[in-house]
């Protein structure tokens, strides 16, 4: 294995000062490819949560009083620097996520760059109206900040995710409590310190301890004006159900169970390298958005499928910070175990056949090193729980179809609608199927990761609101309010 970034014993941001918590407590943060402790960061309780809010507090006036041009700025001059630092930030991910630093770690922070710098250039799209209601009236509308912003993010992208909360909530001129997963927080710090360079204090504060301490105290702060959430279904389900008390706007971006599908006329070398993609089997699979239901049309789906697997099977697993890896370690025993399960599970019902990957050799015993060839299931039931949940792991099942009118009712059956994707030889085809499925993002013939300025967010149990997007950024975190003024003078 290639030597981790040495042991970092971080700090917090809270009022434009790295401290530790009230407690004095810390918590490890583990590189899961290796088991050692990279880093030690602080435990925070419900105190610091409240100097945190407070921090927030002092400072939102001011910053919603700077120009938005001049908040664009500050963001720029962030991605400038965060570009400077890219190769140090990807190392510190790929040690604390196992995701591997050339498909994974590095394009994650040169897409926080991008994000930042689609942000900076925002800042005069944060305009009303005006409104005909008659001659003698002038009636308008501004768009307002919101105010004190809960951003909580989950482990599986961290940086590019902190990023999609703390650049559109700063133009808008909000002020931003973040609080990173514990498995992930050390890249966030860093990211925290450049944007502490260019931010004024308590504009930005970024908390680190565990959901349910942390977490849960921030969500429910009484100060807060708005929550933003990456993560579980569950958990966003018990900040919805809370924040309904005191009505504050929630903005989800939970789990998923995406189709695939793939039509008789595809190119099936296209579609199956396409397959893969959409699986996100170089982040183990531990992607929102990942395509793990693959529906293949009945007349090709052996000859696909064979394919698909011999390309699952050739991926390098192994070291995240080696160059030569395609895909790294899941993130913890505890996800491990899970996906193991679902596994093991699977095998065992009668007549499913493995086509690739299965139960990593010593998956009982492992306590780092989390890694998996992805698995490639067919012949299962539809009711299966692997067909069903989210694994959030490189397991894949494939599906048969006879008619689009199935294929439809098979994709749509799910409690989750992030994504999707179609390849289609006849892309007209796809395109007719893509107004039936019901999913957030549809991809047709590709399986990019999202772009700034395409709005992304779930239907369904996938969420609520959208982000990386000018509508996603307005909706969010902004507020509407309507003048209206006489122009009669009596
Ligand atoms: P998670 O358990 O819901 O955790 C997400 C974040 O919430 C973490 O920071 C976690 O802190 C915190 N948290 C946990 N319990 C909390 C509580 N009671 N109150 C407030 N915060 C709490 O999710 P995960 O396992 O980290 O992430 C995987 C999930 O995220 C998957 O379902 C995936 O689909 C979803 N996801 C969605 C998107 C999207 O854009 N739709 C993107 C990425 C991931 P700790 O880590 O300290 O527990």
């Amino acid at each position: 294995m290639s030597a981790p970034p040495h042991s970092l014993n971080e700090r917090m941001l809270i009022n434009g000062v790295f401290c530790d918590s009230a407690s004095g407590g810390r918590i490890d943060v583990v590189n899961p490819a290796t088991g050692d402790v990279v880093g030690t960061v602080p435990r925070a309780i419900g105190e610091d949560v409240q100097f945190a809010v407070d921090a927030a507090a002092s400072a939102r006036v001011s910053w919603a009083h700077t120009p938005p041009r001049e908040r664009g700025h500050a963001l720029y001059k962030i991605s400038e620097d965060i570009e400077a630092a890219l190769e140090e930030i990807a190392r510190l991910l790929a040690s604390e996520t196992g995701n591997a630093i050339r498909t994974q770690s590095r394009p994650e922070v040169r897409s926080a760059i991008d994000l930042f710098r689609y942000y900076a250039g925002l800042g005069g799209e944060i305009k009303g109206q005006t409104l005909p209601i008659n001659r003698d009236m002038l009636s308008w509308t501004w768009k307002e900040p919101l105010g004190i912003v809960a951003a909580v993010i989950p482990w599986n992208a961290p940086i590019a995710l902190a990023v999609a909360k703390i650049a559109p909530a700063l133009l808008t001129g909000n002020v931003v409590v973040l609080k990173p997963a514990e498995d992930a927080p050390l890249a966030v710090l860093r990211l925290a310190e450049i944007c502490n360079r260019f931010l004024p204090k308590g504009v930005l504060n970024v908390i680190t301890g565990y959901g349910s301490e942390a977490g849960a105290a921030l969500a429910s702060h009484r100060n807060i004006d708005k929550i933003t959430f990456t993560g579980s279904t569950e958990v966003g389900k018990l900040i919805l159900r809370d924040s309904s008390s005191r009505i504050v706007p929630v903005s989800l971006e939970l789990g998923g169970k995406s189709p695939s599908i793939v039509f008789p006329d595809a190119d099936t070398d296209w579609a199956a390298d396409g397959v893969v993609t959409a699986t996100r089997v170089t982040r183990q699979s531990q992607a929102c958005v990942a395509g793990s239901r693959v529906f293949v049309h009945e007349s090709i789906f052996k000859s696909f499928t064979k394919k698909l697997a011999s390309r699952l099977s050739a991926f390098k697993v192994g070291d995240p910070l080696d160059e030569e890896t395609d895909i790294g370690s899941v993130i913890n025993v505890k996800q491990f175990r899970r996906i193991n399960g679902f596994i093991r599970e699977t095998q065992a019902i009668p007549g499913v056949q493995v086509l690739a990957g299965g139960l990593p050799e010593n998956h009982d015993d492992i306590t780092s090193g989390f890694f998996m060839q992805p698995t490639l299931f067919t012949d299962i039931p539809l009711d299966a729980r692997v067909a069903r949940e989210e694994v959030f792991g490189p397991v894949i099942c494939a599906i048969p179809w006879k008619t689009e009118e199935e294929v439809v009712r098979m994709a749509n059956d799910t409690e989750y609608g992030l994504a999707g994707f179609l390849w289609a030889g006849n892309p007209l085809n796809a395109l007719r199927l893509s107004r039936e499925i019901e999913a957030g993002w549809l991809q047709i013939n590709q399986a990019f990761a999202q772009f700034p300025g395409q709005p992304f967010g779930g239907f369904k149990q996938s969420g609520i609101g959208r982000e990386f997007s000018l509508e996603g950024m307005i909706e969010s975190y902004t507020r509407t309010k309507s003048v209206t003024m006489s122009m009669q003078v009596t």
